[in-house]
């Protein structure tokens, strides 16, 4: 991409509206724009990063065995009335007329919808288990819209449902999710924290809340240190085995709890208790027949008997990892993106556009990368070496090839790694080389 032709509107001065680094960060770096309150547009910088963790995500869920679907932004309100809920949400939800007179709304969750679309094709036990999700946009009038795409009213959630028969197959399902959202995080560059979460009416151990550290967090959390030490990098995963060895291991050793919550747990980790604020990224629950059995959700058992189904549901934040991940991931400069997930791999930057032989070696570089399917932005425009520097930094690309008239004398260009400020002189053929690695 030539920096020429692109759109980056990038902001100097500090947006006085955001009160938290990723917002400021995300509007300076033109990656989104206020349409309004809680609901934005995602500029191409924004909207790269936005697929990028999709795609993690999406490749994470497909890994354990749960299939993508699609299902509409637009609900029935005669759905959520069989549930119980469209009296019971309040506020929150957005609802809608249409010409009919018929009551919508904009979804601000799927559990009615999924259950309406399973209950008409799954009536034996034999059909289940079954592992369904989608990646859709939700609306939530929040009451506090604040913190850019962290909390808006508009945003995008992965939400994942899961339909067992009994007890066993539910907690098998969730203990999937449970191990998937700890590789899916670590993927996305963060350590996700799994906290025991509130679970419910019907009680139960099987509700956690994913929170990673970051002092802005709205959310209070009391986890192990050795936690942060954990790692399934690089470990593959036999979903179809029994993972209760494997969730106990974190749950029980490592538990995390809301300081509120669970005063007891927090007291046998003793020493190794460390508090602190975070950002709740994923949230998964089983929450039995809750929407089974007021909506008729029924499989017919071994034994011949019809048995309601039994459910969780697998929430991620898309849109608010977007500036979650900067929460946890900046400096001084900008945004310092995790590889996995940073809009362009390499920055090529021309310092002096005007000169012939700076551009001809850019313009190499460029085609080079390009060549080798390596997402590559190329800073071509004739500015001033400070501001592509500020820029460049501002926006957080993992690595920067900086070509200058004076360097290329002595047939050097420099690579600079964003992360830690390393700057390297080496030949052309040598950075491609370091990055085609
Ligand atoms: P919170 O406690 O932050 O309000 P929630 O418990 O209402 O979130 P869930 O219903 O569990 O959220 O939704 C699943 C995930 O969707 C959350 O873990 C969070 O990452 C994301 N999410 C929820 N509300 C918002 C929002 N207003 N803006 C952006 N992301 C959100
Ligand atoms: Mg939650």
């Amino acid at each position: 991409m030539r920096l020429s032709r692109y759109f980056l509107p990038t902001l100097k001065e500090t947006p006085a509206e955001a009160q938290i680094v990723s917002h400021r960060l995300m509007l300076r770096a033109g990656m989104i724009r206020q349409a309004s309150a809680g609901i934005y547009s995602w500029l191409p910088l924004g909207l790269r990063v936005l697929r990028k963790i999709e795609q993690i995500v999406r490749e994470e869920q497909d890994a354990l065995g749960c299939h993508e679907m699609l299902m509409p932004t637009i609900q029935s309100a005669d759905l959520w009335r069989e549930s119980g809920r469209y009296d019971a949400y309040g506020p929150e939800m957005l609802r809608i007329r249409d010409r009919h007179d018929r009551d919508l709304l904009y979804g601000p969750t799927n559990e009615e919808q999924i259950t309406e679309i399973v209950r008409a094709a799954v009536t034996s036990y034999r059909q289940l288990p079954k592992l369904l999700y989608h990646i859709q946009w939700k609306f939530r009038d929040e009451v506090r819209p604040r913190f850019g795409v962290m909390r808006g009213r508009e945003f995008l959630m992965k939400d994942a449902y899961s339909f067992d028969l009994d007890l066993a197959g539910a907690r098998q399902s969730y203990n999937k999710m449970f191990i998937s959202y700890l590789r899916s995080f670590e993927r996305l560059g963060l350590k996700a924290i799994p906290m025991r979460a509130e679970s419910g009416p019907i009680g139960g151990d099987m509700s956690h809340e994913f929170v990673i550290l970051a002092d802005t967090g709205e959310s209070e959390i009391a986890y192990h240190r050795d936690f942060l030490n954990l790692s399934l990098a690089g470990r593959s995963i036999d979903f179809e085995a029994d993972l209760q060895p494997l969730v106990d291991s974190y749950v029980a050793q490592y538990a995390a709890t809301d300081e509120e919550r669970d005063r007891a747990l927090e007291a046998s980790l003793g020493d190794n208790l460390i508090t602190g604020r975070g950002i709740e990224v994923g949230h998964i629950f089983y929450f039995g027949t809750k929407y089974a059995r007021p909506m008729n959700a029924r499989v017919t058992a071994p034994d011949g008997e019809p048995t309601d189904i039994q459910m969780g549901s697998y929430g991620i934040g898309v849109s608010r990892l977007v500036g979650a991940i900067i929460e946890a991931s900046h400096d001084d400069a900008g945004i310092v993106w995790p590889k996995s997930v940073a809009p362009f791999a390499v920055a090529v930057i021309n310092l002096k556009a005007t000169d012939p032989d700076c551009a001809a070696a850019s313009e190499g570089l460029y085609r080079s990368l390009c060549d080798a399917d390596i997402d590559v932005l190329y800073d071509d425009r004739d500015e001033r070496p400070g501001v592509k520097f500020a820029e460049m930094d501002l926006i957080g690309i993992p690595w920067q090839v900086i070509v200058g008239p004076k360097g290329l004398r002595a047939g050097l260009v420099e690579l600079k790694d964003r992360a830690t400020g390393e700057r390297r002189e080496m030949s052309a053929e040598a950075v491609l080389s370091a990055l085609l690695k």
